[in-house]
């Protein structure tokens, strides 16, 4: 039914850019006749999923959304691609995003753009809009995604979805192509949270393969959720409304959304405070220095000769050099190399303390103020995105207006910390869906199941 559905609509969505129906249809095949034969299987056994292109998949051509590693069929799968195959779900093909996970929009993907399937002339969000688009029209279940600025959340927002960023070192980065290591985190998007909670668990826990990987025993996520469930989830938690998330700039309707749910919060036993947290104001110029810093050495291993493509130079000496710069000419897109010269720039002797250094010491500054926060509140909540999905092409070539739509999302980001994304209505204004960001403390990620499924 789902390959019928993506057969359907994904000509004019474009979620995928690559489906795997001879292979899918094997393994539910396969899955069946184990189910019928009494074998013991996992509560997501036989379900399907979509994986967003940032995850290695060794049957896959796996690209990042980049042009350099078109065609490139990994020799192994990330592990929670592994761990997806173990627990028997479907994985059914490999969703677009932004290259390399560097944007708001899916814009910058080079394979073309995927509509959001509440309205196919704005955008899904991004990076990851694939998944969140093929999870809302319906295409799959359940999908993987990554998250190192809002890349789960802020897509999830805007079609309607459910997008989870664990905390950091929750979830193996094995196998997920590295934007910025110290930021990165790959996480599930669904349509409730539950299924969400059931995705966390078979993806997440220790991989020795991941040297940031935590060693910590998680407790069931769907369990949790399941106890949101329960009548009076919701009375005497403590919820903190971020202050600086929710004024200037943000859609009327988004705010209206946001209210109306602090409101049912309030009636359901719910203690709300408004919490401040002064330098999140400086949360996206910091991580606008320090991903680009962290991606411009990431990005260093595309090098023509190990993944990907390779152009040679039409005409002079073929140094390794001018064969390297050509192939990244081509290979990246403008997004890309506008990081790459950022990040190169904040790092050079000379200026790393002002702009690199600088950037650490604010990210400190936004630890310490969720350390704040968290020391008189459960968990702290704002909208997901300041605004309702965009139109394609308003902020494409205004980077700033890009990158200031990930406002709310970043900072769970910068301190590591978990957050979810749960739709909580359509704003008046357009008839878009609207997002509710919820945040616990490093390592509570059983806190926002258990809210988030009550809220839901
Ligand atoms: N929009 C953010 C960026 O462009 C987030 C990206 C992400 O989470 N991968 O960096």
């Amino acid at each position: 039914a789902h390959l019928d559905q993506i057969a359907a609509v994904d000509t004019d969505l474009h979620a995928f850019l690559h489906v795997s129906a001879d292979a899918a249809l094997a393994t539910a095949a396969d899955v069946d006749a184990r189910r019928a034969a009494g074998d013991a299987l996992g509560p997501l056994a036989g379900v399907p999923i979509a994986i967003k292109d940032v995850l290695a998949t060794q049957d896959m051509p796996t690209t990042s959304g980049s042009k350099i590693l078109e065609g490139w069929i990994p020799p192994y799968d990330a592990t929670v691609v592994a761990r997806l195959r173990n627990a028997d779900l479907i994985p059914l093909g490999k969703t677009n995003m932004d290259e390399f996970a560097m944007g708001s929009s899916t814009e910058h993907s080079a394979y073309g753009v995927t509509r959001n399937p509440w309205d196919r002339d704005r955008i899904p969000g991004g990076s990851g809009g694939g998944s969140a688009a093929a999870v809302s029209a319906f295409e799959a279940p359940l999908a993987l995604g990554s998250d190192t600025g809002g890349s789960i959340r802020q897509p999830a927002a805007v079609t309607g979805s459910v997008g989870v960023k664990p905390t950091y070192g929750g979830v193996s980065r094995y196998g997920a192509i590295a934007l910025a290591s110290s930021l990165d985190q790959v996480g599930p998007v669904s349509r409730t949270v539950y299924d969400s909670a059931l995705l966390h668990d078979v993806i997440g826990g220790h991989d020795p393969l991941d040297s940031t990987s935590l060693t910590d025993s998680w407790p069931s996520m769907a369990a949790a959720a399941r106890a949101g469930l329960a009548d009076g989830a919701l009375k005497g938690v403590k919820v903190g409304v971020v202050k600086e998330l929710n004024g200037e700039g943000f859609q009327a309707g988004v705010k209206q959304r946001f209210n109306e749910t602090l409101a049912l919060l309030s009636a359901a036993g719910a203690e709300i405070t408004e919490v401040s947290a002064p330098n999140f104001e400086y949360a996206v110029a910091a991580y606008y220095l320090i991903l680009p810093a962290e991606a411009s050495s990431n990005l260093a291993r595309f090098d023509s000769v190990r993944f990907g493509i390779r152009v040679d130079p039409a005409d002079g000496p073929m140094t390794s050099e001018r064969v390297m710069a050509a192939t990244r000419d081509v290979g990246f897109g403008p997004e890309v190399k506008r990081r790459i010269i950022l990040g190169t720039y904040a790092l050079s002797a000379g200026y790393y303390d002002a702009y690199y250094g600088s950037a650490q010491k604010v990210r400190t500054l936004i630890q310490r103020d969720f350390a704040a926060a968290f020391s008189q509140v459960d968990v702290l909540i704002s909208p997901s995105a300041p605004t309702t999905a965009f139109k394609f092409g308003e902020k494409r070539e205004d980077p700033m207006a890009m990158y200031l739509n990930d406002v709310t999302t970043i900072p769970a980001n910068l301190a590591g910390i978990p957050g979810m994304s749960l739709p909580i209505g359509l704003a008046p204004e357009d008839g878009l869906p609207v997002g509710l960001q919820i945040m616990a403390p490093a390592r509570e990620d059983a806190r926002l199941y258990t809210i988030g499924a009550a809220i839901e």
